[in-house]
Order: C-alpha cells, then sequence, then structure tokens
C-alpha cells in the first residue's frame, strides 16, 4: 500500500493531477549537461525571460536566477521586467501565484515544478478562513455585515503572510487588510493597527507572535485562533482584549529550532551569534542574538567583522551559501546539525528548470501558474498594498 497520499498536503491533492511527470529523456542527465543545456535555452530566450530565485533554492539551480532574494524583493522584480514574456519563478506556489497577479496580462508565470507548495500555506483554507470571519461576527467581534466601526476603524484587520494561497490574499484585500512578509511584517502590523481595533494574523503564527512582540506587544494580549476548533477555540472575551489574533499555523521547517540548539552551539563556539528567522518560535527568538528576514540576515552576517562566528536558523542552503560562497572568511554554522531542509523547495530540480525552458524555445508553456480572474482584482489590491508599506 502507498504510503505517500496519506502525506500529501492538501495543496499537492488540488495540484497532483495537474502535474506532469518529467520526460523520461530528462531524468539522470548528467550535471554538465544540465548547465550547458540551460545556459544555451536562457541563451537563446534572451530578454524574453526572466528567471527568480528565491534564497532557499539549492545551487544547481539559483545559479541560472537572475535575480535572487526573499519573497519581498522578488514581488517587486516582477512589476521591473515589463518586457519579459516569461517569468520562471524558481520558488514555492504562492510566490509564483503573487507574480501572476503582479504581472501584465502579456507575461506568463511559470513554475519549474507543480509539486512545490508550500506546507504553512496550506494551514490556511479560504472556507477555514471564512468560517472564522463568520465565528468572529457571530461572537460580536465583527459587527455583523459591517465592514466599519461608526469610528471609521474595523474591528479586525485581517494581514496575510504572503505564504498563503491567493483566495487568502484576495480575503484579506477586500476587507480592507493586506499581505506582508518577513522583510515588512513590523511596518505592516503598525499599519493594520493605524486602521483597526485588533489584527487577523495569518497563516504564520510565530512571526505575528514574534512581529508583534518585537513591537511591544506582551504576549497576553495574543491569542491563537485554531482553524479546526469552534470559535477557534477561544471565549469571545479573550478575543476582544486581544490586539492580534494569531492564525494556528507554522513552518515545519523553521519550528526545527530549538533553544537546545543555540545553548549547545554557544558552550561549543564562545563568541557565538546567533541570528534566526522570524518563523521560528518565539522562546527560540529570546534566546538568539538577532532576528529577521533572510535579506535582513544576509545583509547583518556581510556587515560582520571578518572572522566572527555566526549560528544560523534558517534553511539550510541559504546557511550553506553564506558559510561557503558569501562569508568563507567568516564561521557560518546552522543551528540544528542535521540542517533544515525545505523539501517543497527542494522540488525545483535543474532538470525542471532545463524542461521547462526548453519547452519555451519550442514555443511550448509548461507549468503555468494563472490566478482565476475573480480572485486577481483584490489579490492585487492587497498585494500592491503590501508593496507600499516598508
Ligand atoms: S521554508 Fe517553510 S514557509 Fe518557506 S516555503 Fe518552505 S515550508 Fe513554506
Amino acid at each position: 500500500m502507498s504510503t505517500l497520499l496519506p502525506m500529501m498536503t492538501a495543496y499537492e491533492k488540488e495540484h497532483i493531477s495537474e502535474r506532469q511527470p518529467l520526460p523520461e529523456r530528462y531524468l539522470s542527465l548528467p550535471d554538465d549537461e544540465l548547465d550547458r543545456r540551460i545556459a544555451a535555452a536562457k541563451a537563446k530566450l534572451g530578454g524574453r525571460l526572466v528567471i527568480l530565485g528565491h534564497h532557499y533554492q539549492r545551487d544547481e539551480v539559483i545559479k541560472f536566477a537572475d535575480y535572487t532574494g526573499d519573497s519581498f524583493k522578488l514581488a517587486r522584480q516582477v512589476s521591473r521586467h515589463p518586457d519579459a514574456e516569461f517569468i520562471v519563478f524558481c520558488g514555492v506556489h504562492f510566490m509564483a501565484e503573487s507574480a501572476d497577479v503582479l504581472s501584465a496580462p502579456y507575461q506568463q508565470v511559470i513554475l519549474p515544478d507543480l509539486a512545490a507548495g508550500c506546507s504553512m500555506a496550506d494551514m490556511a483554507e479560504p472556507e477555514q478562513l471564512e468560517m472564522c470571519w463568520s465565528d468572529l461576527e457571530q461572537m460580536g467581534i465583527i459587527p455583523t455585515g459591517a465592514r466599519l466601526q461608526p469610528n471609521g476603524r474595523s474591528s479586525v484587520v485581517p494581514v496575510t503572510y504572503i505564504n498563503s494561497a491567493a483566495s487568502i490574499k484576495a480575503f484579506c484585500g477586500e476587507r480592507g487588510g493586506v499581505v506582508c512578509t518577513s522583510s515588512n511584517a513590523a511596518a505592516t502590523l503598525r499599519w493594520a493597527w493605524e486602521r483597526g481595533e485588533r489584527v487577523l494574523f495569518l497563516p504564520d503564527q510565530h512571526l505575528g507572535r514574534n512581529t508583534a512582540y518585537k513591537l511591544g506587544v506582551p504576549l497576553d494580549d495574543m491569542v491563537v485562533w485554531d482553524p479546526n476548533e469552534i470559535w477557534g477555540g477561544l471565549e469571545p472575551d479573550a478575543v476582544s482584549r486581544a490586539r492580534i489574533i494569531l492564525w494556528k499555523g507554522h513552518c515545519s521547517v523553521h519550528t526545527r529550532f530549538t533553544v537546545r540548539q543555540i545553548e549547545n552551539l554557544r558552550a561549543q563556539h564562545p563568541g557565538l551569534r546567533v541570528i534566526v528567522h522570524p518563523e521560528v518560535p518565539w522562546e527560540v527568538v529570546q534566546a538568539a542574538d538577532d532576528s529577521g528576514s533572510t535579506e535582513y540576515i544576509i545583509n547583518t552576517i556581510s556587515k560582520s567583522p571578518v572572522g566572527s562566528i555566526w549560528a544560523v536558523g534558517t534553511e539550510i542552503h541559504l546557511v550553506n551559501r553564506l558559510a561557503n560562497q558569501m562569508h568563507p572568511d567568516r564561521t557560518v554554522l546552522s543551528l540544528d546539525q542535521f540542517g533544515c531542509l525545505c523539501s517543497t523547495m527542494f522540488r525545483v530540480s535543474p532538470n525542471h528548470l532545463l524542461w521547462t525552458l526548453e519547452g519555451l524555445v519550442e514555443g511550448e508553456v509548461r507549468n503555468r501558474i494563472v490566478v482565476p480572474d475573480e480572485r486577481k482584482y483584490w489579490t492585487k489590491v492587497a498585494l500592491d498594498r503590501m508593496l507600499t508599506i516598508q
């Protein structure tokens, strides 16, 4: 009996039927042939193509990216390339969806492997969010049918991390909310509290908690909404007192980092500095020296003195790149000695990249990501708001 099906995420279940198996002739190609053919296809496509690569991609793929960055930086690149007919996004599905929404109608966005989803994004389903909103109305937190209070403020401003499906982003956009990334999460929370009494933050409870705490919100003013419980598992009084309602979602990669790992490495390396991504649990951020987005981590280590020793709590491909390519003159270690790999990002292989690029050369668009028109408008509203907040 197959053990694969029970392990599939909601995203995989939805998209597995659309996923074409990689043709036999693209399997088992030697590395030098992959490199040569990817470079040749890229050269043939010239300015018609732009390749965007997320920091967590493997080296064999990211070396072909025209631009690398975190979700925020890559989303900005989309509108800067109006001449590119094809945007190949070496990342995961929600990133390609955002690129499709932000691109011009004549541009086509391609995800080299449709199975590259995100377990965190899967933790917020549109039906669960609809139910949450209706529960908040029943609890008297949101006035039924009204979007604004008499004072012109919202009762709840929904903020979704970019690591979510387009339907979730559209829901937030339509209700006066916004998308954020880990680069602008603090500015986004300030933006939201200027417009409403409390924030519903989804899908990552850790990014929400860590960011709000850094802004001075005590843990007692936060509640966790469990989408699998009636009324989120909360009493109306608790919700009405909260400044932020945190959706019970998390990143399966970043929640592997622990305080014990920090203590062990500090004992082994005197002078060690620890920097972590804000998707890690709150107590890990407290035990670290610093926290921030992948761009922030890269900049902080770049500015540190030669010879400094760092332990980094984020995905292993970025940590290895920092250690071996960007800063071999500093010691950069993974906080987790076994390394934390984003297995869905890893699905984008050079073989998939080659298959999609050679398809474009032959005039065939493979693995195009299209957000349905009915979701596009409000998704774009939410993403455009995101791009104005820094
Ligand atoms: S690292 Fe975590 S949040 Fe990022 S794509 Fe992978 S599973 Fe999703």
